[in-house]
This record gives C-alpha cells, structure tokens and sequence, in this order.
C-alpha cells in the first residue's frame, strides 16, 4: 500500500555528502531520512583504496568507509531508506519525492547528495561488450582480467588509479590518452611510471572497441585507435577496455526544478550550498565540478546539514503551528 513518510529532512543520496548531512543534522535533533538510491554509498563503494581522507594513517578501502559513514549515520538516529526517488516537487513547502517503492516522502527541507556518474565515450562496440570486456571499475571487473592485456581511457586520477590497480592483475595495461600530459596528481603518475607492465598511447582516441565473435558471446579483443596528431589508425589488441574519464553530476531527477548550470551541475551560493530554491540544499559531487573529493563532499554535506538546520528554525519563527 503507498505510504507517506514525513520528515523535517530528506537527505537524496548515500555517499560522503549525504552521511555526513545525516550525521550532523542527526545530532541537530532533526531525525533526517536518507534515501540511498541505487547506489548505496556513492562512488566510493567502486573505489580500491583510499589514501588520502584524513583521519587513516593507512590505506583503507572504499567500500569499508562508506559502511563506517552509513553505521555512524545511523548510530545518531538517522534513518537510511533502500529506496530510488523517481521524481520530486520542490515548487512548494512541504517538498513532496516519490520513491519507487510507492513511499511518499514529504520534508520540509531537503539536501540534494546524488553524486554523480561515470562517464562513457559514445563509441561503437562500448555499450554493446559492456560487461563482455568493457567496464567503468577496475575495482569491480579487474579480477576478470588476470594475466591478460587491457586499455584504460582517461588521464585523470580515476584513469591513473584504474591502470595501477590493473597493473596488479593484467600481464599488460596501456592507458590511452587524447592528449601529451596527464592530468592526475604526480605522485600517482610516478607509480605509474614505475611499473615495468603500463605503457601510455599518447594524442590518441578511442573510436571502436572490436569484438571477437567467435565464441558463444561476442567478447572485446581489440580497441581501435586514432591518434589525433598524425591521424594514423591502428588497433590494440586487448580483453578489457576501461573507461575513466569523468563523471557527470546524477541531477536528472531536479532538472527545471532547481538552477543548474550547462553541464548539469546544481548551482549553489558561493560558499554556501543553498540553491535556487529556498529550504532545498545542494551537497557533494553535484555542485562540485572542481574538487570533487570525498572529503570536500564530506565537507559540504556538514555546511548543507547546518544551513537546514538553521532553514527550519526560521522557518518555524515564520510559521509558528
Ligand atoms: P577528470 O579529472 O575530469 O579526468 C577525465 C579524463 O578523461 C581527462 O584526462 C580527460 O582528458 C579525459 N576525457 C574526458 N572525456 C574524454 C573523451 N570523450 N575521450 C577521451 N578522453 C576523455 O575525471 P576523473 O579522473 O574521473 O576525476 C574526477 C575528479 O575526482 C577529479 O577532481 C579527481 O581529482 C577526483 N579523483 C580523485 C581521486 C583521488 O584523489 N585519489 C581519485 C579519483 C578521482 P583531458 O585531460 O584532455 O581533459
């Protein structure tokens, strides 16, 4: 049977944003509800290690992070949902956000933390061998590929991340670039560097992934290549392509709804995460196209779960019940 579920806050979203939200607005006394989505614990729980949020002297995992945030959430007295909002109403207070499980949710603020997702190229051959040899996480699909030869596309720090954590596994990595430079961090392009198994294509394009169809399914053998410069063509024999070249804000859902910028980015305050809609607040990787770091989302979610905090007791002023 439907059912409503009211609440002061509805937290949109389960990554480092919308825990810390929930933790902070828990503690606030406001009882938040978290609904978190399809993918529970965000972009982390696809993440390897994680080295640089403070507070671990060593490495830890991704995955064991997020279900450290979700516990601490919860220990607070937060509440977390397994459920997916398909659409909301934001044009009037109490917002109103369908779940699909039937639940009506029905809050008198709200912080958006849906992240965001990865990014393909559009190529041939990518959606079709998608889980046959082509894949967005290492983490996930690496072990697939023991002993033999893949292709990463990116040159950013997911893309240097995906071919490390491949070098471990595949007998070779190539990481293929459109550009002469990469972009991540130095630390992580000297790993690279080092290890005797990844080698860069430089100033070139993927522009089909190829496959063998010889067996029962038709599985990626090989990525064909373009390079920008001298426009030669060739193909690189590989069984994994992995794509890592961004990511795109999972704002969908609020479009027309809230001030979003060209790419899909929820516009916020500066310095603050208050949107175009008073009450409806913006945390993590969906306002953030620059640093989009765990601990800068985690550091949003906080500022969103205070400016709510202090939405709803004006708002309680304006409107005594
Ligand atoms: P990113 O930094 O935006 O890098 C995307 C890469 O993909 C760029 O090198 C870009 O090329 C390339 N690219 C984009 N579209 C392409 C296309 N259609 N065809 C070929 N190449 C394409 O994305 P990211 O690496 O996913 O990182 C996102 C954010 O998360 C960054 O802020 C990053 O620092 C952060 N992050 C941090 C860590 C960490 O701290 N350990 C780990 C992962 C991600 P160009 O260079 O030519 O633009």
């Amino acid at each position: 049977m439907a059912e409503t579920r009211q609440t002061k806050l509805l937290i949109i979203g389960a990554g480092p944003a919308g825990y810390t939200a929930a933790i902070y607005a828990a503690r606030a006394g406001l009882a938040p509800l978290v609904v978190a989505g399809l993918q529970p614990g965000g972009q982390l729980t696809i993440t390897t290690e994680v080295e640089n949020y403070p507070g671990f002297a060593e490495a830890i995992q991704g995955p064991w992070l997020m279900e450290q945030m979700q516990a601490q959430a919860t220990h607070v007295g937060a509440t977390v949902e397994q459920d997916v909002i398909l659409s909301v109403d934001l044009s009037r207070r109490p917002f109103r956000a369908e779940g699909d499980s039937g639940t009506t949710y029905v809050a008198d603020a709200i912080v958006i933390a849906t992240g965001a997702q990865a990014r393909w190229l559009g190529i041939p051959g990518e959606k079709e061998l998608s889980g046959f040899g082509v894949s967005a996480c290492a983490t996930c699909d690496g072990f697939f590929f023991r002993g033999k030869d893949v292709a990463v596309v990116g040159g950013g720090n997911s893309a240097t991340e995906e071919a490390l954590y491949l070098a471990n596994l595949a007998r070779h990595v190539t990481l293929v670039h459109r550009r002469d430079s990469l972009r991540s961090e130095k630390i992580l392009q000297q790993r690279l560097f080092a290890k005797p198994n990844v080698s860069v294509v430089w100033d070139s394009v993927a522009e089909e992934v190829l496959a063998d169809s010889s067996g029962r399914v038709p599985v990626a053998r090989a990525l064909a290549l373009r390079n920008i410069k001298t426009g030669a063509r060739s193909e690189l024999p590989v069984h994994g392509v992995f794509v890592a070249i961004g990511h795109d804000p999972a704002t969908a859902l609020f479009k027309g709804q809230v001030a979003m910028d060209e790419d899909g980015y929820i516009v916020t305050t500066p310095g603050t995460t208050r949107t175009s809609v008073p009450g409806v607040f913006a945390a993590g990787d969906v306002q953030d196209r620059i640093y989009r770091q765990a601990v800068t989302a985690a550091g949003t979610g906080c500022m969103a779960a205070l400016e709510a905090e202090k939405f709803l007791a004006h708002a309680a002023v304006e409107a005594p019940a």
